[in-house]
Formats: structure tokens, C-alpha cells, sequence
């Protein structure tokens, strides 16, 4: 019977326990506002003041969490997010006091802030424990609240994790961009130094740069690539007695002699186009009206590319040597002129003096006389250069033109030079038989210039090949030695008139005429005159001729 009791006893608790895990979930959900209960006082009627829906249903979406706790610190309600964050069954949540989610160090904190939130609305930073041993940074904010069983103190808890790791994320960020900031920033103190500097060498470079062409006694000036003067340094405004305004650009063409205008426009053109050096000689007009010879030349700077930037060009007063020049021709034909007429005479003697039937001469009187024919030979070889040169000057170096043939020309020649230098030899690379229209003795001057020449610049190896042949409608004559050689620079310059190469080591005798004179024998036969060389090498002299 006693047993039988029990077990309804049992039962009815059970019932009872059901019945309570029944209306704590209504009142979670929000269907009960009221509750009525049974005590030692009879039934009472219990209203939720929480217990409103919309407000319930509000707490349990929020993303933060909420927690009820009472002067005790046990935790009355939460929500499901502070049991996620908490990593903690809902049911074993509620009823437990709540400074067991927070790690022992913070738990100061939480009875500081919640004896504050006793008293009025606060706010702070706590950790929370998240059950995996991560603490989770948490802002609590607590109000006290007015629960039908007495006070209450409701707590949001703000998850500031995400908030933390963006936070330091922006901070790391942030000293990134900072970092960043700096380096600009010190680049750009260093680029304005730069910049700074090169701005000051460029206008100590640039007065550099006025102030020497201003100094010199050249006129200056600098073109465009398209031909366009762009300046001029003071000396050519005081020369002309003109401004920029009208001799800038192209207006210099106005103050060229009209007879030098067309060469000087036509290598000026030239040079622009090939960006080779402008040389030419020409008079330019002095602000009196008086015009004097000048020698124009002109580079081109480039930049890196390889590019003309611009050209710098300088105009030389060369009046007084043309003029020294002037009377050295004069001198030297007229010189010549006197010294040919003794020397004929004396020639004229000296073979009478030969021929002297009356008595036998002794012999050496014979060989002074042989050396004395020798003598004058060379005396009137030379002469007869420098009238030549003379001639040229004047324009007066005429001849009557016949056909030629080369062959025997070139054959006669070796002879002779077989003749004159014996230690020598003549190898001969001719096939065939050419034609021009020359003068007979004019193209033995040259060929008998080139051989003396081959010899008297190979001391050494003393082969000398002479070679023939057709190129073109022309025949080229060349004559080829193993001597001393010319450098580029020299080879430009030996047709020049009194050219010589200045060589202390090789020192021969001459005046610097012959090539000067071979090439204006060949220009006017309408051909031309050249050399390859190179120094130390030995030279080939070749002169080509239209064959007819
Ligand atoms: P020169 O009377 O001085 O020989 P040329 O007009 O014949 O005058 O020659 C001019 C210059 O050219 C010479 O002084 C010499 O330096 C150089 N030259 C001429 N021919 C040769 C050559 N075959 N080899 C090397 N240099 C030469």
C-alpha cells in the first residue's frame, strides 16, 4: 500500500516537472503572459512583464546577446546568442551564475561593472569565455530593470571580435599607408633635391655655354634639325649690325654673298638631310657693307636615341689668310716665272758645255756635269709644279686634249721609274688596251707623281704593282706600295694644296703639290682621283678616266 503511494508520488512529481519544462519553454516563446501558481497562499496570478512577443521574438533574433541576472549574479534568462557565444547549452546557461563565462582575470571587472550597472546604466569592455579557450572581446552594457519578483539587471553583450579585427586590421592598414606616406614623401624630398641641383647645373651650364660663345672671337649660332636658327651669340649681332628678328630662322641667307649663296644653301640642305658636319667657305656682309670670307662649320648634338637635338655651328673670319693665301700665289708665280728663265739658260749651258768638241773632258768634269743635269732636272720639275700651281689659281691650266692610249702610257711610265729607281720593282697588271681623251703628258705628270710617291713612301719593301683595268665605262689605273700608309684623317686632306703629312719619323722632301696638281689634272679629264690606305699598311693611288 505504502509502495503503491510512492510511486504515485513519483508520478505526480514527474507530472509536475514535465508541466514546469512546459511553461518555462511557453514563456520563452511568448505563448503565456500570465501564469497562474499554486502556493501555501492558494493560486496566484503571475503576469510576465517580459513576456510581450514582439519584444521576446526581438531578443531572440538580435545578434547580440542578452542575459538577466539577479543580485546574485545567476543568470535569470538569455537568449540563444549568448549561449552560442557562451558555447553553452541554453538550459545549463540559465541558472548559472554568469561570471562563470568570463576568464579569471576579467572577473573584477564584471563584479566592478555590475555592482556599477546596480546603480545606474553603464557600459564597458570585458572578455567572455567562449568554452574553446578563446576569450572573446565583449562590450556589456547593463540596465536595471523592474520584474514583478524585484529588481533585475539585463545585460547586452556585443560580440567586438569582428569589430576588433577590423579594427587592427585598419590599424595595420593604417601603418601600412603611413609607412607608404613616408616613403613619397622621402622620395619626393629626394626627386626636388634632384631636381634642384640639375636645375642649377643646367643654368650654370647654360651661362657657362653664353658666356664662352660670347667670348670667342667666332661667330656662333645653334639651327633647329628642320634648318631654323634659333640664337646667336653677341658677335654676330656686333658683325652684322642686324637683330634676331631679321636673320633668325632662315634670314642669315640674306647677308650670304649671292655668289657663295647657292653652295653655301646647298650643303647647309645637305647636311641637315645626312647629319653629317656643314663645312663651307663662303662671305658673309659686315654692317658697313663690306664683305669678308668666312669658314662655316657646323655639328649636330644628339641625344641618347641617337636624335639631332639641335646644331651648333661657327663662323670663322678667314679674310686675312685668304688674303695671305692671295699673295703666296702671286709670289710663287711670279717666283717661278723668274726662276725660269735662268734656269732654261743654264740648261742650255750646261749641254753646250756637254757638247764641247774642242778638247776631250776629263772625267770627272763629265760626272759633275752628269750630277749638275740631275740637279737641274729636279729644279725644274719643282718650278714647273709651282707654276702649275700657279696656273690652277688663275684658271690658266689649259690643254690640248688627243686620244690616249693607256697602255703605252702606263708601260712608258714604268720604264722610266725602272729607269730612276733601280732598287725598286714595278710589277705590271695590265690586259687589254684603253682609250681616253686626254692630254699625253698631263696623265704622265699624274701616274709619274703617284710612282715617285710610292716610292719615296716605302723604303722598306720596295714593290710597287701597278694595275689596269675596266670599271665601268672608265679605266682605273692604280698604283699600289707597301709603305708607310695614311690615317683616315691624313687621306681626307692630301689633295689639299701644300698638304703634307707631318711625320718626324718619316721626313721626305717635298712641297705638298703633286697630288694637288694630279687632282685637278684628273678633274678636268672628267674623272676622278682617290686613295686607299691604311697606316702602316701601305697605300693604293688610283685615278679613273672614261674610256671613249
Ligand atoms: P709631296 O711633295 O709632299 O709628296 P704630294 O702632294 O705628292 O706632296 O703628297 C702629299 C702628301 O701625301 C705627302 O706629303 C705624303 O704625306 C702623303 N702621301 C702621298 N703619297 C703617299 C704614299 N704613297 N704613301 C704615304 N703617304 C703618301
Amino acid at each position: 500500500m505504502e509502495q503503491q503511494n510512492h510511486s504515485e508520488e513519483i508520478q505526480e512529481l514527474r507530472f509536475q516537472l514535465e508541466e514546469a519544462q512546459e511553461t518555462i519553454n511557453a514563456i520563452r516563446t511568448g505563448q503565456v503572459d500570465a501564469l497562474v501558481v499554486k502556493d501555501t497562499d492558494g493560486h496566484q496570478l503571475y503576469t510576465l512583464k517580459t513576456a510581450d512577443q514582439t519584444y521576446r521574438v526581438f531578443i531572440e533574433k538580435m545578434s547580440e546577446g542578452a542575459v538577466t541576472i539577479n543580485r546574485d549574479g545567476i543568470i535569470l534568462y538569455c537568449n540563444t546568442r549568448f549561449a552560442v557565444m557562451a558555447n553553452t547549452p541554453l538550459e545549463k546557461a540559465i541558472g548559472a551564475p554568469l561570471e562563470t563565462f568570463v576568464p579569471a582575470g576579467s572577473k573584477d571587472s564584471l563584479e566592478k561593472i555590475i555592482n556599477n550597472g546596480w546603480e545606474e546604466d553603464c557600459r564597458q569592455e570585458i572578455l567572455l569565455k567562449d568554452g574553446d579557450g578563446k576569450d572573446m572581446h565583449c562590450l556589456f552594457s547593463c540596465n536595471t530593470i523592474e520584474l514583478d519578483t524585484g529588481a533585475a539587471l539585463s545585460i547586452i553583450i556585443t560580440d567586438l571580435s569582428v569589430l576588433k579585427d577590423t579594427e587592427k586590421q585598419l590599424q595595420q592598414r593604417n601603418e601600412q599607408l603611413e609607412e607608404s606616406r613616408a616613403n613619397t614623401e622621402k622620395l619626393n624630398n629626394t626627386l626636388e633635391a634632384t631636381v634642384k641641383e640639375r636645375t642649377h647645373d643646367l643654368v650654370i651650364s647654360r651661362e657657362h655655354f653664353k658666356l664662352l660663345t660670347n667670348n670667342i672671337v667666332q661667330m656662333t649660332w645653334t639651327n633647329l634639325p628642320d634648318g631654323n636658327v634659333n640664337s646667336y651669340n653677341q658677335r654676330w649681332y656686333d658683325y652684322t649690325g642686324k637683330d634676331f628678328e631679321t636673320t633668325g630662322g632662315f634670314g642669315w641667307k640674306e647677308l650670304v654673298h649671292p655668289e657663295d649663296l647657292e653652295e653655301t644653301a646647298k650643303k647647309y640642305y645637305a647636311s641637315l638631310e645626312s647629319g653629317e658636319m656643314f663645312e663651307v667657305e663662303n662671305r658673309y656682309r659686315r654692317h658697313d657693307g663690306v664683305y669678308r670670307w668666312h669658314l662655316n662649320r657646323s655639328r649636330p648634338l644628339r641625344n641618347d636615341a641617337g636624335e639631332i637635338i639641335f646644331w651648333v655651328g661657327t663662323a670663322t673670319d678667314i679674310e686675312d689668310q685668304k688674303r695671305e693665301m692671295d699673295r703666296k700665289d702671286e709670289f710663287i708665280g711670279i717666283a717661278s716665272h723668274e726662276l725660269k728663265t735662268p734656269l732654261t739658260s743654264l740648261k742650255g749651258y750646261l749641254q753646250l758645255i756637254e757638247g764641247y768638241k774642242q778638247e776631250e773632258l776629263p772625267p770627272t768634269v763629265k760626272q759633275y756635269i752628269g750630277k749638275a743635269g740631275v740637279s737641274i732636272n729636279k729644279l725644274q720639275s719643282l718650278i714647273n709644279d709651282l707654276l702649275d700651281v700657279s696656273k690652277i689659281k688663275a684658271g690658266r691650266l689649259e690643254y690640248a686634249l688627243a686620244d690616249v692610249n693607256i697602255t703605252d702610257l702606263v708601260n712608258q711610265c714604268i720604264e722610266n721609274a725602272e729607269h730612276v729607281f733601280p732598287s725598286y720593282q714595278f710589277e705590271k697588271q695590265i690586259a687589254g688596251n684603253y682609250i681616253v681623251k686626254g692630254n699625253t703628258e698631263r696623265l704622265e705628270q699624274v701616274l709619274m707623281n703617284l710612282l715617285n710617291n710610292a716610292v719615296k713612301y716605302s723604303q722598306t719593301n720596295k714593290t710597287v704593282i701597278i694595275a689596269v683595268q675596266e670599271r665601268d665605262n672608265n679605266v682605273r689605273i692604280s698604283v699600289t706600295d707597301r709603305g708607310i700608309g695614311l690615317s683616315k684623317d691624313q687621306q681626307s686632306r692630301i689633295f689639299e694644296r701644300f698638304y703634307r703629312v707631318e711625320d718626324k719619323k718619316n721626313m721626305t722632301s717635298g712641297l705638298g703639290m703633286g697630288l694637288y696638281i694630279s687632282h685637278e689634272i684628273i678633274s678636268n679629264h672628267n674623272g676622278t682621283i682617290g686613295v686607299e690606305s691604311e697606316a702602316g699598311q701601305g697605300s693604293t693611288f688610283y685615278f679613273e678616266l672614261p674610256l671613249v
